[in-house]
């Protein structure tokens, strides 16, 4: 028995040594290109340090178009398209200030929530803790009140799924009230603020916002609980717009035996613009760059196209992924899969499918070259939140990579969120994935998986709650009308 067992683990062990080498050394030139990255930091280091923040319909957005379009031209690329697209609303933060104003008073540090409509004035504070309906009726009549909101410090992805999610229910309660405005307490410690956002796609917030500064969140909220009555003055001067102009840039690889069909990788080129958008997502956005110029300098001729796309609007709810798909419809059928990186410099650990399921069984041996660094754990859920939905709303497979927390979640959307948080050593692995993983789809002789219809679709929403998320952050609507997604 013992004897037996031992046989069948050398064995095993054979064969998978044998596989990861043999799924390997096809792509071996690939993988080495990617190792290299001479231009991954360099690249990276100008769009943060030199470009900086870069918000759609800004001057810094442009900046860094016109950047992606010469990165990729220096990498090789076959072609390279800024493809332009209107944003319905711009905004831009004017001079936030708040400050308790009674029964003592100190100047609270403080930003706008983003897409925020102006307020001013001196206001009672009341406080309605995590927001619950329970304690929002214990909080009684808040008329004409802003309203503290507690929060819990961020420490695993599910926290900052939850910030999202907890926001819109807490949003219609204060309405409901007829709140002045919402007060968030940051879910990062020492003064981190952060740029976040509740607003529908294209829409303003319904209230005016600000997010406060943790400790000093909790300092009126201890005054309050002591029974004392706070006021606060919140100035919000807002520079709230009308439409502008921003741009996806796509570069290609053309395919040799199949161009017409091709495999996206992408990442979003936008930022925030407290701090520089290095780990979201200018990170990613190099790497798709270095991804390209990785398979061009190893040699290794895709037989399908890649295209590589960095996507404009998508902290403003997806609006450069949504446009392209719109723009390119008639090409869906084409699609192979769509591959997302969007979660800064974390180690990799497998890819997110999107719900499905029926891919599984080939990214899991897809995948199997990486087992040594623990990144072939893929898993078959379905979330709203990066540039993979659109694609997945067309039937399309989608892979969103899967990353530890690392440092990503106290500097996500923050003032803090700057080139040196980058961990290059991981980011290059990375790179050595994504640009494998884009090749190795290329040039599969079959599909990923079969294109959805409309009612597959559905029935993927709703096995992975998809459908759920989808109404509380805004997206069904234009789903549930037809004029998003596959139709059929
Ligand atoms: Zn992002």
């Amino acid at each position: 028995m013992k004897l037996a067992i031992v046989a069948s683990v050398v064995l095993f062990f054979n064969f998978t040594i044998a596989c990861a080498q043999q799924v390997g050394d096809q792509y071996k030139p690939v993988l080495d290109e990617a190792a290299q990255a001479p231009t991954l930091e360099p690249n990276l280091r100008k769009l943060t340090d030199e470009i900086g923040g870069r918000v759609p319909g800004t001057p810094a957005m442009d900046k860094a178009v016109a950047w992606a379009v010469d990165a990729f031209k220096a990498a090789g690329a076959d072609s390279v398209r800024a493809e332009p697209f209107t944003m319905q609303t711009s905004w831009s933060e004017g001079n936030t200030q708040v400050a308790v104003t009674a029964p003592i008073q100190f100047a609270v540090r403080a930003v706008s929530i983003a897409w925020s409509p102006n307020t001013g004035g001196i206001t009672r504070v009341v406080d309605v803790g995590s927001g619950s309906p329970e304690e929002f009726a214990k909080a009684g009549d808040f008329r004409g009140a802003i309203l503290l909101v507690h929060s819990k410090v961020l420490e695993k992805w599910e926290d900052l799924f939850n910030e999202y999610l907890d926001a819109p229910p807490i949003i219609d309660r204060a309405l409901q009230g007829k709140a002045r405005a919402i007060a968030w307490t940051a879910t990062r410690e020492h003064d981190i603020l952060y740029r976040h956002i509740n607003a529908a796609p294209e829409k303003f917030d319904v209230i005016p916002s600000v997010l406060l500064a943790r400790e000093d969140a909790e300092r009126i909220a201890r005054l309050i609980a002591a029974g004392q009555q706070v006021h606060m003055r919140i100035t919000l001067n807002n520079h709230l717009g009308g439409p502008v102009k921003t741009s996806n840039v796509i570069a290609e690889i053309r395919g040799t035996e199949k161009p017409d069909e091709w495999v996206l990788l992408g990442a979003h080129l936008d930022s925030w613009n407290l701090g520089t958008g290095a780990l979201d997502n200018g990170c990613d956005a190099a790497l798709v760059i270095d991804a390209l110029r990785a398979i061009r300098a190893s040699g290794v001729k895709p037989r399908r196209s890649i295209r590589f796309a960095l996507f404009s609007g998508e902290e403003q709810g997806m609006l450069g992924s949504i446009s392209y798909v719109k723009a390119h419809r008639t090409e869906m059928a084409n699609g192979i899969a769509a591959v997302i990186f969007d979660t800064g410099s974390g180690k990799a650990t497998g890819f997110s499918l999107g719900g499905r399921k029926d891919i599984k069984e080939k990214v899991d041996a897809m995948m199997q070259p990486f087992a040594a660094w623990g990144a072939d754990t893929n898993t078959t859920d379905a979330f709203v939140g990066t540039d993979n939905l659109d694609f997945l709303l067309e039937g399309i497979p989608t892979l969103v990579i899967n990353q530890q927390e690392a440092n990503y979640l106290v500097n996500y959307h923050a003032t803090s969120d700057t080139f040196d948080k980058v961990d290059f050593a991981e980011l290059k692995k990375n790179l050595q994935i994504a640009a494998y993983t884009a090749t190795y789809l290329a040039n599969q002789p079959g599909s990923l998986g079969e294109r959805q219809t409309r009612a597959q679709i559905e029935e993927l929403m709703k096995e992975t709650t998809l459908d759920k998320q989808m109404q509380l952050f805004h997206q069904w609507d234009a789903w549930a009308a037809g004029t998003r997604g596959r139709s059929q």
